[in-house]
Parts: structure tokens; sequence; C-alpha cells
């Protein structure tokens, strides 16, 4: 294997493992919004916690959370119940929405004419 090859592998996988790492933090920040705004919308004075993307992949290492929603206000267990489906909800809607996205922007045939090129 040439050297050239083994760098490109190398760009590839970071490339990826960089994208990867983005979404999943993305991911994180999106549900604790959820979180929030119910908890919002419900009056219970949340505070919203984000860490950074470096020291929240330090916190992921040590199993601490990156990202949380506190609420000082007083709750039932029904209001309780809203803000924590809120999380998931938040990210069931997302891939609800780049599912879609994905579905309706018109495909440019990028890979093809790549190939068909080389
Ligand atoms: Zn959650």
């Amino acid at each position: 294997m040439e050297l050239r090859h083994i760098l490109a592998v190398f760009l590839k996988a970071t490339l990826i493992g960089t994208v990867l790492l983005a979404s999943w933090i993305f991911n994180v920040y999106f549900h604790e919004l959820g979180h929030f705004a119910v908890a919002g919308f419900l009056n219970l004075n949340p505070e919203l916690h984000l860490e950074g993307a470096v020291n929240g992949l330090a916190f992921a290492m040590n199993g601490e959370p990156i990202a949380w929603v506190a609420y000082s206000g007083l709750s039932t267990k029904l209001q309780d119940i809203y803000v924590t489906l809120a999380g998931p909800l938040a990210n069931l809607l997302l891939s609800a929405a780049l599912g879609i996205t994905y579905f309706i922007i018109p495909k440019k045939k990028v890979w093809q004419t790549h190939k068909l090129t080389k």
C-alpha cells in the first residue's frame, strides 16, 4: 500500500469521525432543547446547560453528561412526564425532518458523475 493511499484512508476516517461526532453532539443539544422548550412552555423556569464540543468530549469520556436541563419551578408528575418525553420527541422530529428533506431535495448525480469521469 502506497503512502498516499494510507493518507487517503486516514483523512477519510478522520472526516467521517468528525462528522459523526458533530452529529452526535448536535443531536444531544437538540434533545436537551426539546426538554428545555417544554419546561419553559410549562413555566417551570428551566435552565439549559450545554458543554462545548471539546469539553463535552472529555465529559462524555468520563461518563458525565455533556448537556442537561434543570428546572426550579414546582411541577406535577404529569408535567415531569411531558418534559421527559420532549427530549426523545425532539430527536424524532429532527430525524423526520431530515428524512423528509432527504427525499424532497432532488439528487444531483454527483457520485455517478465522479465514477464516470474516473
Ligand atoms: Zn433526555
